[in-house]
């Protein structure tokens, strides 16, 4: 069997081939619509900002705080942009399906999903409530599940649309370091990330023959909001680069540049990546001086 070049298989298949490479000043998601659950704050923020830049219009989801929501809105069409701020609680199935009708009236269609929204409630394992279990699992995994099928129900419906990009749509879930690394006193939070990973790679393979991408990013130590005692004192930092071979922590912009490639043409044959931003923390840092 000949075999097939990207541009032969595009040809036969009648698909637009893959993207060349990038000119300088690009803006690699020109024309696309996004979705960024958990946009308000965070890595959601500065990952709705980066979209943005890119070209990108936005969707800025919110689940409590409208004021912050609206900020972030500003901020983008302060810089040149559009975006909407819409709130939903992401583990709600009403709410998920109205966020993404909301989406459609606003811009028309949908390229690309980050499902970003997230959160911990933390306690030792004998201690921890049943209701502090479910509300991480709803939150974390299920309702990456909710965005994630409504997303994928608006790639098949649309299919690929050339002009903007040769994928008929890009999933990002915001997953963790700790989809690989067990948690004492978070079991909530790492169960609901490694169900993550799993969803993920099972959703890549089922819908990459459609030419619908699906990745994860799993941040490490990021600055944000979620995370402020592990970082806001020298102690706290000085312990915490323990665990960091880059001896940096890491910052929401780096979540969002991971994001833009991920989202554009440009990482067109990846699908199913689990991509850890994290400094090292992957790498078993306890053996950095020979274990
Ligand atoms: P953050 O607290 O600033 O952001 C979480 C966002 O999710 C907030 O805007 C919050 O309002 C929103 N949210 C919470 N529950 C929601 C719900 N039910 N519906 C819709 N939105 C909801 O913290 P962050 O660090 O920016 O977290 C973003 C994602 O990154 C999370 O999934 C988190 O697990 C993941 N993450 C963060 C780190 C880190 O070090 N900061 C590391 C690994 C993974």
């Amino acid at each position: 069997m000949p075999i097939d070049t990207a541009a032969d298989y595009a040809a036969k298949h009648g698909l637009p081939a893959a993207k060349p490479p990038a000119q300088p000043g690009e803006k690699s998601l020109a024309g696309q619509k996004a979705i960024v659950t958990g946009s308000s704050s965070g890595i959601g923020r500065s990952v709705a900002l980066g979209l943005a830049q890119a070209g990108a219009d936005v969707v800025v989801n919110y689940s409590s705080s409208e004021a912050k929501g609206l900020e972030v809105v500003r901020e983008i069409e302060a810089a040149g942009g559009k975006a909407i701020a819409v709130k939903a609680d992401v583990s709600q199935e009403d709410q998920v399906q109205a966020m993404f009708a909301q989406a459609l009236d606003a811009f028309g269609t949908l390229d690309i999903l980050v499902s970003n929204a997230g959160l911990q409630r933390d306690a030792a394992f004998d201690e921890m409530t049943l209701d502090e279990w479910r509300r991480v699992i709803d939150v974390n995994l299920t309702g990456q599940f909710l965005c994630c099928r409504e997303a994928t129900r608006i790639f098949k419906r649309q299919g690929v649309r050339p002009d903007v990009s040769v994928a008929a749509g890009k999933i990002i879930c915001i997953s963790s370091v700790h989809d690989v690394i067990p948690w004492a006193g978070h079991v909530n939070y790492a169960a609901s990330k490694g169900g993550v990973m799993l969803m993920m790679k099972s959703i890549a393979q089922e819908l990459a023959p459609l030419r619908i991408r699906v990745n994860s990013i799993c941040p490490g130590a990021i600055r944000t909001p979620i995370n402020t005692e592990a970082w806001e004192t020298p102690e706290a930092y000085a312990s915490l680069m323990n665990l960091v071979p880059y001896k940096r922590i890491g910052e929401p912009e780096d979540i969002a540049h991971a994001a833009i490639w991920l989202a554009s043409d440009y990482s067109d044959y990846v699908s199913g990546l689990n991509l850890y931003v994290d400094g090292g923390m992957t790498l078993y840092p306890g053996f950095e001086s020979g274990g």
